[in-house]
């Protein structure tokens, strides 16, 4: 059993942050969501979950929802029904340029991951489970930092998962996001309508 936290605000946006989906990620996101606190959530609910290791299989792999780390996360999002859904990963540096080059939707069908800053990267989750166990509305976002991460990345990724522990819906996020990160913002809506047509970003 992985870590595991639920911080109640009462009504308003259901959360769900799971860190570590797959091989030994879970060593690096556990850091960052240890550091989410219960002041952080303003109203509604977050739910916190972290992986304990699994064997590596990519979550754009059919199979990695039919393995058993793959089952208990669907069952945390069909049991949970977050309007806002986190998926925390991290990523070995010298495969940086596969996850942000401009080609990667050829190559494997998604758009680049975007930085942020300091090697922090953004995109949506898995179209596997996107577009079919999630509502077009809900806010679905995975947040990556390179394994072992150095203090600033750590903190910069932190901060910005604490950004998202605080929107109280959507539009209160991209208000928050468009301030920090304008043009990654605006990335990531273009990405957002090229893969999904009239869906909201993320
Ligand atoms: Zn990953």
């Amino acid at each position: 059993m992985g870590f595991f936290k639920i911080i109640d605000k009462g009504p308003g946006l259901k959360r769900l942050f799971i860190g570590g989906v797959h091989g030994k990620e879970g060593l690096s996101t556990i850091k960052a969501l240890k550091r989410i606190s219960d002041e952080d959530v303003k109203e509604g609910n977050l739910v916190i979950y972290n992986c304990d290791e699994s064997k590596y299989i990519s979550t754009l792999n059919p199979l990695y929802y039919e393995s058993k780390i793959g089952k208990e996360i669907l069952y945390l999002i069909n049991h949970y029904q977050p309007d806002m859904y986190i998926e925390l990963h991290c990523y070995k540096p010298e495969n940086y340029t596969l996850l942000t080059e401009i080609d990667r939707k050829n190559r494997v069908g998604v758009p680049p991951l975007i930085e942020l800053e300091k090697d922090v990267l953004i995109g949506s989750v898995s179209p596997q489970i996107r577009t079919t166990v999630f509502r077009k509305e809900d806010i679905c976002i995975t947040l990556e930092m390179p394994c072992s991460p150095f203090n600033d990345t750590l903190e910069l990724y932190t901060s910005f998962l604490k950004v998202l522990a605080g929107a109280k819906n959507r539009k209160d996020l991209e208000d928050k996001a468009r301030k920090i990160y304008p043009e990654q913002v605006e990335t990531s809506q273009k990405y957002a309508w090229e893969i999904f047509g009239d869906y909201p970003p993320f």
